[in-house]
């Protein structure tokens, strides 16, 4: 995955993820409110309940696509290291450079 697609994507993420806490918050703060001040009656907004659920799946959406991230740099190829030395191997190559060591 290209970098610049992975960096839109943490972007994105953290979009989600910080609009889910405010939509959490909010839907508390209303809730909260609401029950508490009568003159907040003229709130005719949607349900505190369906505000918290909308951010609930945005902070969803936001760990969903954090794990697509991570699949994604699992089933990156690991990188040719010799398992001797631990020096990075030429891919192809049957022996290590550095010590010499047999690549299967
Ligand atoms: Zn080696």
């Amino acid at each position: 995955m290209p970098k610049k697609i992975r960096k839109s994507i943490l972007a994105g993420q953290i979009t989600l993820f910080v609009l889910g806490m405010f939509l959490i918050l909010i839907a508390i703060d209303i809730g909260h409110r609401k029950s508490q001040l009568r003159w907040y009656e003229w709130y005719t907004g949607p349900e505190p309940f369906l505000v918290f659920i909308l951010g609930i799946v945005c902070i969803i959406g936001a760990i969903l696509l954090f794990s697509v991230v991570r699949y994604e740099v699992k089933e990156k190829k690991p990188e040719h290291v010799c398992p001797n030395c631990g020096q990075k191997v030429l891919e192809g190559s049957k022996f290590c450079n550095n010590c010499g060591h047999e690549i299967k």
